[in-house]
C-alpha cells in the first residue's frame, strides 16, 4: 500500500475534521495554555479541544480507512487525535501526559506548514518505521508532560 498516493484524500479527510474541532471545539484554558507553551506550540491562542466518546475514522474511501488502520496511523486503542490545531480527545482521558503529546503535535504541525505539510512526512513515516518508531511519534512522547487531569478548556 502505498500511503502517499492516499495523499490527497488524507489531507481532505484531516481538513473536514480540523473544521469541526474548530467550530465546535473550546480555547485552552490558563493550564492549556501553560501546558502548550510548555511544549514551544507558537499559537496556543488557536488550538480548539473537542472532547469526544470516540474519536472519528474515515469511512470514505474505504481504501483510506483500511490504510489508516493497517498501517496503525488511527488505532482503536486511541484516544487522542490532533490536526492541525484542532485536537480530539477521548472523554475521560484528558491527564497532562496524553494533553502535552496531542500539544506537541500541534507543534509540529506549526512547524512542518499545517496540515499540508505535516500530513506526507507522518504517512511516509507511518508506512515507513511505522507508529512506535516514527520520529514524529518519538518527538511528542520525548516532551510528555506527566501530571493529573485538569481543566485543559
Ligand atoms: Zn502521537
Amino acid at each position: 500500500m502505498n500511503l502517499q498516493e492516499l495523499l490527497p484524500e488524507a489531507i481532505a479527510w484531516a481538513k473536514t475534521q480540523a473544521q469541526h474541532v474548530a467550530n465546535h471545539g473550546h480555547a485552552l484554558s490558563a493550564p492549556g495554555l501553560e501546558l502548550a507553551h510548555q511544549v514551544g506550540v507558537k499559537n496556543p491562542e488557536l488550538v480548539r479541544l473537542l472532547y469526544v466518546d470516540q474519536l472519528p475514522i474515515p469511512v470514505e474511501p474505504p481504501r483510506l480507512r483500511q490504510a489508516a488502520l493497517d498501517t496503525g496511523m488511527l488505532r482503536p486503542d486511541m484516544v487522542g487525535l490532533t490536526l492541525g490545531h484542532s485536537i480530539f480527545i477521548v472523554h475521560g482521558h484528558d491527564d497532562a501526559r496524553l494533553i502535552s503529546h496531542e500539544l506537541r503535535h500541534v507543534r509540529q504541525y506549526e512547524t512542518l506548514g499545517g496540515i499540508e505539510g505535516f500530513m506526507p512526512i507522518y504517512l511516509a513515516q507511518m508506512g515507513g518505521v511505522g507508529y512506535e518508531l516514527a520520529p514524529l511519534e518519538q518527538d511528542a512522547r520525548a516532551h510528555e508532560v506527566r501530571g493529573p487531569r485538569n481543566q485543559w478548556t
